[in-house]
């Protein structure tokens, strides 16, 4: 067995980037990484199982891209540059070609962000990758999910809903742009750094709208009203949905890797600005409140008794 996969750590070191901050890479005992005096490292990491995160069926090429983006994700929600990652790999079998695809996806995203594969390990088990990743950005700038303030404004980027939506195209042998939204989400990564100036708190949104927010009201001690009638809804999800089914998705369904983020009034024309710099829609959605908890506005009132059945809904 070692000698088959001392053949595939080949795949691994082949396309790493290299990157001023990265001393040594792959090939030792451990990887050595510089970090400048003025700059804090932020570090995350993300675990894929196949079957829970991505089902069985899904390409290897999809599956390495998502495996990176939901790590680069949570760079982008800190507002961190990302720079390194490591990728701890379980293969039932030493398949090559598998192998390939997976890295090829992998590699295409980390090139697009500059991201330097440092090291790993590679096991035998069932199907399952962890990718750590660390940052980097000026001491003291990390934009945390604790500081929410009365009065801001609750913006998002991209749309939301869609990724939902593609399971559900998914699971009926359809593919198309819902389907690549679930297994080839884009990560807000030019988004996050240039949000971080403006912006007093921001997450990723992986398990769904109201989910999140809610990590966000609770870390800030402060409550918040959402606006539904304003969520951003591509065209794809509303030609998919009946009655209220997008804005459903839209307030619950995980897996879109957009932004939330809340900012004071004053900075909302520098986000705007800020944000088409780099070709990312922003929506504002709802501000937050000094009471707990989350309120809908602008909708039915049908609608939200609907919505009490959600798992989400009963977090908030
Ligand atoms: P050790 O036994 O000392 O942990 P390994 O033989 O597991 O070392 O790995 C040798 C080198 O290959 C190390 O630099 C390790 O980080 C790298 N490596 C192993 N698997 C992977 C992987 N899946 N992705 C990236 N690098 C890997
Ligand atoms: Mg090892």
């Amino acid at each position: 067995m070692a000698g088959e996969f001392d053949l595939i750590r080949g795949h691994f070191a082949r396309d790493a980037i290299p990157r001023s901050e990265v001393e040594l890479g792959i090939g030792d005992d451990a990887a050595i990484i510089r970090i400048a005096d003025d700059r804090e490292m932020v570090v995350s990491v993300d675990t894929l199982i196949q079957d829970v995160h991505f089902p069985a069926d899904a390409t290897a090429d999809s599956v390495g891209h998502k495996a990176l983006a939901v790590n680069l994700s949570d760079m982008a929600a800190m507002g961190a540059e990302p720079v390194w990652a490591t990728l701890a790999i379980a293969l039932p079998a030493p398949d090559e070609d598998w192998l390939a695809a997976f890295m090829s996806g992998f590699n295409d995203l980390a090139k697009e962000h500059g991201v330097s594969l440092v090291g790993g390990d590679t096991t035998r088990g069932p199907l399952s990758m962890s990718v750590q990743i660390g940052g980097q950005l000026p001491k003291g700038t990390a934009v945390r999910r604790s500081g929410a303030k009365p009065g801001d404004l609750i913006g998002v980027t991209g749309t939301l809903g869609d990724a939902a939506a593609g399971l559900d195209l998914h699971r009926q042998g359809i593919s198309n742009h819902l389907t690549d939204r679930l297994h080839r989400p884009t990560p807000r990564v030019q988004a996050g750094l240039a949000l971080r100036p403006w912006t007093n708190a921001m997450i990723d949104l992986s398990d769904g709208l109201i989910s999140d927010l809610n990590h966000i009201l609770e870390a800030s001690s402060v409550g918040a009203e959402l606006d539904v009638s304003a969520l951003p809804l591509s065209p794809e999800l509303t030609a998919h949905c009946v009655d209220n089914g997008a804005i459903k998705l839209a307030l619950s369904g995980g897996d879109d890797y957009e932004l939330c983020f809340t900012a004071s009034e004053g900075n909302r024309a520098s986000i705007e600005q800020a944000l088409s710099v780099c070709e990312t829609t922003v929506t504002w959605i709802g501000r937050i409140g000094e009471g707990a908890g989350l309120r809908l506005s602008g909708a039915q009132g049908s609608l939200l008794e609907s919505l009490r059945g959600y798992d989400h809904f009963h977090e908030a």
